[in-house]
């Protein structure tokens, strides 16, 4: 990806940080943690505190620069942002695949929250399971 223009594109001002972590996450299609990815953006961008990542991060996935997935035992997971229009992703507690899901909850909720005169400015939607390889696996050790 040309992350100058990727960032410019958004209004985003362009900034070493910006540059070594969109760097390091476009070197992997895999979902990665924010202290895996802080570790690596050490490499590339020596004495970046680990603050600046992480506001960082809120930043480009606000803009939609990257997807972003919560776990259930807390650390988010971020990666780069390849698919088009609004989407949530799910991820497997059994291997780590993730799937990604069309559906968004906010589209059945928005209309009782007008009614309450509530403006939601953002959301996440999780949905913890197994993957249907790693349903099969558990499935057949019993
Ligand atoms: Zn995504
Ligand atoms: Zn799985
Ligand atoms: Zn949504």
């Amino acid at each position: 990806m040309d992350i100058d223009r990727e960032l410019k594109k958004r209004q985003l001002k362009v900034t070493p940080q910006r540059q070594a972590i969109l760097k390091v996450l476009s070197q992997s299609d895999a979902f990665i943690n924010a202290q895996n990815l802080y570790t690596k953006v050490l490499e590339v961008l020596p004495g970046t505190n680990f603050s600046t990542v992480y506001r960082n991060l809120d930043t480009l996935v606000s803009k939609d620069l990257l997807c972003r997935i919560s776990r259930e035992n807390g650390g988010d997971l971020y990666k780069i942002r390849s698919e088009e229009g609004h989407h949530h992703h799910v991820i497997c507690k059994g291997c780590g695949a993730t799937i990604v899901i069309e559906f968004c909850p906010m589209d059945t909720i928005r209309e009782k929250l007008e009614d309450v005169g509530f403006v939601p400015t953002d959301h996440r939607f999780e949905i913890y399971g197994y993957c249907k390889k790693c349903k099969d696996k558990s499935m057949g050790n019993i």
